[in-house]
């Protein structure tokens, strides 16, 4: 391990959700990096998950795979309690986990509202509601919800996913009032366009016609994501709360 601010997580717990793919997945080594031992959380994809966790141990740091279903309230309970009897506490919790169901209003099923509602918000606050008493008594930590843009702008053909999005900000503006005096920062993030699974099945036409919305006219990576989810968990972040740090190449402004 090498480079500047390398240990400055050091005997810090970090646990990330959907962390097996794509931001997650570079939000989990980036921590790792500097110094973090990682909860590498995954639903479905365990062999990306084992191979985050190898990379992580290869490269000299700590991390252990665990399966949960984020949006199941009473899995969730128990992948916490387990996480807290074997490390004794979480400093770091980042909510990566997200899905998408775009369709237009007009066309869009009872059940592809649930779903993405149930992942994003339900899930999102399942995992800040069990670790929420621990966070608590420790008196500290850093609490990172990743939104997105669309639910700061709205976007057509995302009713169900802006909507999640922008519950996510709600969220984690409540819960930065509630826990500001306890000495644990909540903040939001919320990417633009970035270059993962979510956004490959994209057409090239509708890439370009994202890339012409977006000032810097081109995607973002998952490292400028995670380098914003570094900033806010370490110290230098000690006095921002309830903010959303948009990351997008200037879409929102
Ligand atoms: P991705 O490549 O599709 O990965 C999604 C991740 O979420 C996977 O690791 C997946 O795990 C996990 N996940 C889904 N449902 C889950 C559940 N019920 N329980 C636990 N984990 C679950 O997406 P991404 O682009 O990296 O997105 C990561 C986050 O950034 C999401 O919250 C997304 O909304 C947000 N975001 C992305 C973009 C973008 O342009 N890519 C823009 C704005 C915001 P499994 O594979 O194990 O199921």
């Amino acid at each position: 391990m090498e480079g500047a601010g390398i240990e400055m997580l050091e005997n810090k717990i970090a646990l990330v959700t959907g962390a097996g793919r794509g931001i997650g997945r570079e939000i989990a080594l980036t921590l790792a990096k500097n110094g973090a031992t990682v909860i590498v959380n995954y639903n479905g994809s365990k062999d990306a998950a084992d191979e985050v966790v190898s990379a992580i141990t290869q490269d000299g740091g700590s991390a252990e795979a665990i399966q949960c279903n984020v949006s199941d309230y009473a899995a969730s309970e128990t992948f916490v309690k387990t996480v807290l009897e074997k490390y004794k506490k979480v400093d770091i919790l980042v909510n990566n986990a997200g899905v998408t169901r775009d369709n237009l209003i007009m066309r869009m099923s009872e059940e592809d509202y649930d779903a993405v509602l149930d992942t994003n918000l339900k899930g999102t606050f399942n995992m800040i509601k069990h670790l929420s008493r621990s966070f608590i008594k420790q008196r500290g930590g850093k609490i990172i919800n990743i939104t997105s843009v669309s639910g700061v702008l709205g976007n057509a053909g995302q009713a169900n996913y802006s909507a999640s999005k922008a519950g996510v900000i709600g969220l984690t503006k409540s819960v930065a009032r509630e826990l500001a005096s306890r000495g644990v920062n909540v903040n939001a993030v919320a990417p633009g366009f970035i270059d993962t699974d979510m956004t490959k099945n994209m057409t090239e036409d509708a890439k370009k016609e994202a890339a012409g919305m977006i000032p810097m006219g081109r995607m973002g990576s998952t490292k400028d994501i995670a380098d914003m989810v570094l900033f806010l968990a370490g110290d230098s972040a000690n006095y921002i709360t309830g903010q959303v740090m948009c990351v997008d190449g200037g879409m929102s402004m």
